[in-house]
């Protein structure tokens, strides 16, 4: 018997019912301190994260789990099955730092050399397609995506892309914070040229014009909150029409490269963008291309390279601009790289060994319940015209709900994974996952298909697919336990059920119809009563703040936080419906009180201060303290459940309502 059967059920994370809140806090003035402060306490950011709360103490208890998956199909070498030859060969390869360490720079000696000797335009062009494909990111985005105004067809699309720092701001902004970001990543390039053979010298001066480039990439980049406006990306070109609006890029050698099948029309995200940088092209150096290739190749080559590149990528990214002090231990980089390379392969395993039919019933039932929430809550809006009600009536009955795993798993039959070669299967796998996007161009698009790993503490709405999903990942405590008080699984998981469907109906997601197709189906009026409200919830979670004196940007976050606050209501009234009026106290608390506790209880955090202020600027979702306190206070059900009076903190007195 191999070891992978020596599989242990871990015990749950969080008994039933004991809520430990923090009873010096009042509720009413502070209820994610009331909820969290115990939690916070008691779990002190751990030295190799940068972040720590209850989805990642969730993906650590996974973590374990998919670690004895790769370690048992690892030492199994004879009569193997595919799944275990790959994980398992995956896996080793990623542990095996001897052969990693002695190869040096090898692997990608051969492309550097390549880089180096562009001398013009027409050298670079090529070089960007091989680039691209095997994962490098440079210039811009070429991939498949569905039109967004026909959805069942899949087509080609060019967005911007191409910057190392996490948002174009870190470019432009002039503080003395984002001046010494800037040095700092400076000095990272240098020494990653360094490391690659280069020159003290020459490493500065190539790092120094990797800078400028982006800088310049950054100036034509549209901003985030832009980019939620999917009418402000959707621009579908001919190929001629792309040809005059950045006539100095040699397209037809450029597609021809990547080895995408023939195609006429295109989406072009950010047409400003496109035209802006095929003209900087022409009057850029070849040394600064050169440079920018090269450190781009060598920033994502980084986790499969020799341990000095490897640490000299940790220092500037994780431990200077997200505050983590320690790597992660090599077994756990190596579980996500296999998750990586081949994740639908072990999530067949995982949730054979973790999500049963028992579960998923239950799950699906819980989608139900909220959905019939859900439909409630639409018909009794007191500012939609029954018009619009009916159209968002039809598309929440047309959304697809998927529990545990993607209908079909991905097939990686022509993929190799070899044992001995932890960069070629890293590579390998990159050209391997381009292609397999590139082939969809011009075919009816696959609604079933999965942005995200089974075992995955998440969940998403897809606009284009009006489907909701939910990885086996995040079907567990604290979100859920079949064993444990309903009011808590309507908290946790009823939550983040509600959340997802309220995607459909957020800023973003209301402009996509019930067949996900980008289309108006409000009237003009309810139209403007719907951005009056997203309005108000944009104004009251920008007045948070993040970290010193960063605050939120409520336009960034306003689609997560409409979909917090959605959730939650229809959350409650499911668990409301259940109850039938009976209200059972347990451990002094009505159920409306546990769900409220379950719901603040997922999000408990503690966050190192650098990850905070990165996140305020990049991430469109609120930190966990706003995720609870930012829905509570616009809740009268909630201000009722806790007795709260009128001008405490959580008792907003402008409180806002979408849905
Ligand atoms: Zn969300």
């Amino acid at each position: 018997m191999n070891s992978r059967f020596l599989f242990v059920l871990i015990a749950p994370l969080w008994a039933c019912c004991a809520f430990a809140q923090q009873k010096t806090v009042d509720p009413c003035v502070d209820f994610y301190q009331y909820a969290c402060g115990n939690w916070i306490a008691k779990n002190p950011l751990p030295a190799d994260r940068s972040r720590w709360g209850r989805f990642t103490e969730l993906s650590n208890h996974n973590e374990k789990v998919l670690l004895d998956i790769v370690q048992g199909a690892a030492v199994v070498r004879e009569q193997r099955s595919a799944l275990d030859q790959k994980t398992g060969d995956a896996f080793a390869a990623c542990m095996d730092t001897n052969t990693i360490n002695q190869r040096g720079i090898a692997p990608i000696k051969a492309e550097l050399d390549r880089i180096r000797s562009m001398e013009n335009l027409s050298d670079l062009v090529p070089e960007l397609a091989r680039l691209q494909r095997r994962g490098v990111g440079l210039l811009f985005n070429f991939g498949a995506r569905a039109d967004a105004k026909d959805s069942n067809r899949t087509i080609a699309g060019l967005a911007q892309g191409g910057l190392s720092l996490p948002d174009r701001e870190y470019y432009l902004k002039t503080d003395a914070k984002s001046v010494e970001i800037r040095e700092r990543f400076v000095a990272h390039m240098t020494r990653m040229f360094q490391l690659a053979g280069e020159s003290v010298e020459s490493a500065r001066s190539g790092a120094r014009l990797v800078l400028e480039v982006e800088t310049v990439l950054a100036r034509a980049s549209m901003d985030r909150v832009s980019m939620r406006d999917p009418n402000k990306t959707y621009h579908i070109l001919t190929r001629s029409q792309l040809a005059e609006l950045a006539p100095s890029f040699a397209w037809d050698q450029y597609f021809e490269a990547t080895g995408a099948p023939a195609f006429e029309t295109l989406n072009v995200s950010q047409p400003d963008y496109i035209k802006q940088i095929a003209a900087d092209l022409a009057n850029t150096s070849i040394d600064s291309w050169r440079a920018y290739f090269g450190y781009h190749l060598l920033g994502q080559s980084a986790p499969a390279l020799p341990e000095a590149f490897e640490n000299e990528a940790f220092d500037f990214w994780s431990r200077y601009l997200s505050g983590t002090k320690e790597q992660r231990p090599r077994s756990a980089r190596c579980v996500a790289a296999v998750d990586r390379q081949v994740g639908d392969l072990l999530g067949q395993k995982y949730i054979e060994l973790t999500f049963g039919a028992d579960a998923k019933a239950q799950i699906t039932q819980l989608v139900d319940a909220l959905e019939k929430a859900m439909a409630e809550d639409i018909r009794s809006l007191p500012w939609m015209t029954e018009e619009t009600k009916k159209a968002a009536l039809a598309k929440l009955k047309a959304i697809t709900n998927n529990v545990g795993s993607p209908r079909k798993w991905r097939d990686y039959g022509k993929l190799t994974i070899a044992r001995d070669d932890f960069f070629g299967n890293a590579t390998r796998t990159a050209q391997w996952a381009y292609m397999q996007q590139l082939e969809k161009i011009g075919k009816p698009t696959d609604k079933t298909e999965w942005g995200m790993t089974t075992p995955t503490v998440n969940a998403f709405y897809s606009p284009q697919n009006n489907s909701i999903n939910f990885p086996a990942g995040i079907l567990q405590t604290p979100f859920f336990d079949p064993r444990r008080d309903m009011a808590l699984n309507y908290g946790g998981v009823g939550a983040v059920i509600g959340h997802e469907m309220t995607h459909g109906f957020d800023d973003q997601g209301r402009k996509f119809d019930g067949d996900g197709n980008l289309r108006d189906w409000w009237t003009a009026t309810d139209g403007a009563e719907f951005d009056k409200r997203a309005a108000c919830i944009a104004n009251e979670y920008s007045g948070f703040t993040a970290v010193d004196d960063v605050k939120l940007n409520g336009r960034l976050t306003l689609g997560e936080n409409t979909a917090d606050n959605g959730g939650l209501r229809i959350a409650l009234m499911a668990l409301q419906d259940t109850l039938q009026g009976k209200a059972e106290k347990m451990d002094g608390f009505t159920p409306e009180q546990r769900l409220f506790l379950g719901f603040a209880q997922i999000w408990c955090e503690n966050t190192a201060p650098q990850e905070v202020r990165a996140r305020a600027m990049t991430d469109p979702h609120s930190p966990g303290r706003y995720r609870v306190n930012g829905t509570v206070q616009n809740m009268p059900e909630f201000q009722k459940a806790f007795s709260c009076q009128a001008g405490q903190p959580m008792v907003s007195q402008n409180a806002c309502r979408v849905w």
